[in-house]
């Protein structure tokens, strides 16, 4: 429900409502609701790991506390927390980081909002993955620059569509935004295409920020980042954070890492914001980062089985095809067929219907962006972050939902 403001009231800023919501959370919230109401929804909504964060992080956490670290910190961080983030950089990119290229944050999510605030003016165009998540676009037009879409196709195994991309490049083009795996298709840029959008952003002379919270989900393979790539490393901003990785979401820590003169801008940013982020939980990022990392191969391990088996089970279904999901924690099932034989004209009414009907809450194609041109299939999004009982059981209701309308 909308609430209006009384009238006699100022009215917002014009640019308030150019600011778009997150629609995981709204179903989310719905989700809570109707759980509180006592139905047993499976929710394959919002991207969150199902496993607790490792015991031996929060233990962290609680010595930090009761040595008395609640006071402000540095606005970038801990010295000691980038130079942990620093030296895991180098190994897992291979490039050398040291800690003044490192600003901490409370999430990835405000590192993805300084950097476009810090970088791009107004009516400068920002590339941005589509479907993709949602805060690049908005963001983007939130601070007066114009989102240009870089279409993700199911032709292109949710890769890169190179044409598409250099068609999109102007001379207004300012940032390249990449996100590899991908939110929400799970897709993952191939070699070929990371020095493809390199070679992009040194001909128009563009930044590119490479959104890499995924990085430890990647199925097969190594990851491999933008920055490692000859001449690339002054012009990306990488940010990452733990919320995924280490099953720390609501402990609201993330980071970036970029040229030392950008990462005093941030920081400067961040003082004029946050002022820091909470120091017990860096102190908790720490361990992250040099204690045991059993627990986090495991998580990923476990999302890697639970892709094969979601993307079986989804393809038993009649009218659904699931590409493999190649990292991160989702499969982007194509429900045309599905959306057809149900008399559903959108994948919204189709995830609409699952939610209210069978208890299955999944998030439509349109809560990741608009269609691109000539886009007519329909797709949702299923996060595996979820128990494999609990994948079985929500597919095997939307499988029965399906069939059922065949009937
Ligand atoms: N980037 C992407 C692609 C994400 O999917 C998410 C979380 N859904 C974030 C950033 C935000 O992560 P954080 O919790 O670290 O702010």
């Amino acid at each position: 429900m909308t609430a209006y403001l009384p009238p006699g009231l100022p009215g917002f800023a014009h640019r308030s409502g150019r600011l778009a919501g997150e629609s995981a959370f709204d179903v989310l919230a719905v989700v809570n609701r109707l759980r509180a109401e006592g139905r047993p929804i499976i929710s394959f909504g919002i991207g969150e790991p199902d496993f607790p964060t490792p015991p031996n992080i929060v233990e962290a956490a609680k010595a930090a506390l009761d040595a008395g670290m609640t006071r402000y910190g540095p606005s970038n961080g801990l010295p000691e927390l980038r130079e942990a983030i620093a030296s895991d950089v180098s190994d897992t990119r291979g490039i050398a980081v040291d800690a003044e290229q490192v600003v901490v944050a409370p999430g990835t999510k405000p590192l993805i909002f300084y950097t476009i605030a810090t970088l791009v003016n107004e009516g400068d165009e920002v590339l941005y993955p589509n479907p993709g998540f949602p805060t690049y676009e908005s963001v983007t037009r939130w601070l007066g620059a114009t989102p240009v879409p870089m279409p993700l196709t199911e032709a292109s195994e949710f890769g890169c569509d190179r044409d598409a991309l250099a068609a999109a490049m102007t001379p207004r083009t300012k940032l390249i935004i990449i996100n590899s795996p991908n939110n929400p298709t799970g897709g993952v840029l191939a070699a070929v295409d990371l020095a493809f959008i390199a070679e992009l952003a040194v001909q128009h002379n563009c930044w590119v920020l490479s959104d890499e919270i995924y990085s430890r989900l990647v199925f097969d393979g190594e990851f491999l980042s933008i920055a490692s790539l000859p001449g690339m490393q002054d012009r990306t901003i990488i940010v990452d954070g733990f919320s995924k990785t280490f099953a720390m979401t609501g402990w609201r820590i993330g980071y970036g890492v970029m040229h030392p003169s950008l990462a005093s801008a941030m920081a400067r940013v961040e003082t004029n914001v946050e002022s820091c982020t909470a120091t017990f939980t860096q102190v908790a990022a720490i361990e992250a980062l040099r204690g045991p990392r059993d627990e986090p191969f495991r998580f990923a391990r476990e999302f890697a089985a639970r892709a094969e088996v979601v993307v079986n089970l989804l393809n038993g279904i009649p009218g659904i095809r699931c590409a493999r999901p190649r990292g991160a924690f989702y499969a982007f099932p194509n429900v045309s067929g599905a959306c057809k034989s149900l008399g559903f004209e959108t994948a919204d009414e189709f995830a609409h219907a699952l939610l209210h009907e069978a208890d299955v809450a999944v998030l439509p194609r349109s809560c990741f962006g608009a269609r691109n041109t000539g886009e007519t299939d329909e797709y949702f999004r299923l996060t595996f972050a979820t128990s494999m009982e609990q994948i079985h059981e929500g597919i095997a209701r939307i499988k029965a939902f399906v069939e059922r309308g065949r009937q």
